[in-house]
């Protein structure tokens, strides 16, 4: 990270949701003020729940896909808009479209008007289904375009060849990130993820539901540890892109197992249809990230997990 990089005022596009909602809370913890820029389409007012009373912190209720401005100075555009679950962007294709396109375009135009750094929040998905393990960026992917999960990886890979032109050709300093899955309190229980659909079956008492025989695998990072990724790329020079994940690798099924012992749960494990274009394997390469920006996870397994549960279990006793 570069030392002295201070952000005075930022916009999360996405602010409102699971990953976005957590970067807000460290750029205000940080000094810095933060526009969040959300139509809530999958984000939620109650992430922002500490905010209402913050004057360094404001909600601008609009949807990215529009042109949008936000006034006075800005020094850092964070680009997280975007359905990210796969049940969400299932249900919301045309819009997860728009959101890397149109969206991927206004938040670049404004980073271009305000002279701002700006960072994309790609995905892991832009590997589509790897057949380079682990993935290292310099892999092209394997994507299916017309797929089922096509909405999403396709949107992300535009998205990343419009940031690439913005720099190369407008100059506007931009840095792409590579987010793998990632975990922690906020997720929502009904998203269609791994870690909060077992968690909510286990906690509940229900079967754990596990897609095809949870032999694919995945590597999932705590949500800080995302967090503390973003905001090193964002201080660093580099313009990506950039794997930000945590490269300890577990078979779904483990991860069911995992969830359950630590949730003190009787739960049989169940097995049901693997969705489509389902990725077989998933693991970062993180080499870039350590020499690059001089990061890397931190955050246990075990640690992460239960702070997760116990956010769940809150989340369930008070019958949100
Ligand atoms: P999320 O659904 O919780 O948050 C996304 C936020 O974007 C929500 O608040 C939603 O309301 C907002 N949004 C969506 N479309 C919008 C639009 N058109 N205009 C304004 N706001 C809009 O998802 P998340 O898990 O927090 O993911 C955040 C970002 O990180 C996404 O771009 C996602 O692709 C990326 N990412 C996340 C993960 C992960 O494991 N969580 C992994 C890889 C990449």
């Amino acid at each position: 990270m570069d030392e002295g990089w201070s952000v005075r005022r930022a916009v999360v596009t996405g602010g409102a949701g699971f990953v976005g909602s957590h970067l807000c809370d460290r750029l205000r913890d940080e000094g810095a003020e933060v526009v969040c820029v959300d139509n809530l389409l999958t984000g939620s007012l109650d992430n922002l729940g500490a905010r209402p009373d913050d004057a360094g912190f404001t909600l601008d209720r609009r949807d990215v896909s529009e042109a949008f401005d936000v006034p006075g100075p800005v020094d850092l555009v964070l680009h997280l808009a975007s359905p990210a679950s796969p049940h969400d962007y299932a249900r919301h294709p045309i819009e997860t479209l728009r959101a890397g396109a149109h969206g991927t375009l206004n938040a670049l135009e404004l980073a271009e008007r305000k002279g701002a750094r700006f960072l994309l929040a790609s995905t892991s998905e832009v590997y589509g289904d790897p057949l380079v393990h682990p993935q290292v960026e310099s892999y092209w992917g394997n994507v299916n375009p017309v797929g089922p999960r096509s909405q999403y990886d396709e949107a992300k890979r535009y998205a990343e060849a419009l940031t690439t032109a913005y720099r190369d050709a407008r100059g506007v300093d931009t840095v792409i990130v590579r987010l793998f899955n990632t975990y922690g309190p906020r997720m929502r229980p009904k998203d269609g993820r791994a870690v909060p659909t077992f968690i909510t079956q286990a906690l509940a008492g229900e079967p754990i539901t596990v897609a095809g025989d949870g032999a694919q695998t995945r590597s999932i990072c705590y949500v800080d540890d995302t967090v503390s990724g973003i905001l090193a790329a964002a201080a660093s020079g580099h313009r990506g892109p950039v794997n930000l994940g945590n490269p300890v690798e577990l078979s779904v099924l483990d991860l069911a197992r995992h969830v359950r012992e630590l949730c003190g749960s009787a739960s049989p494990i169940v097995f049901v249809e693997r969705p489509g274009d389902d990725p077989s394997l998933r693991r970062p390469d993180i080499g870039l990230a350590r020499a690059e920006l001089g990061w890397q996870p931190v955050v246990g397994f075990d640690k992460g997990l239960t702070m997760t549960i116990e956010w769940f279990s809150r989340l369930a006793l008070s019958g949100r």
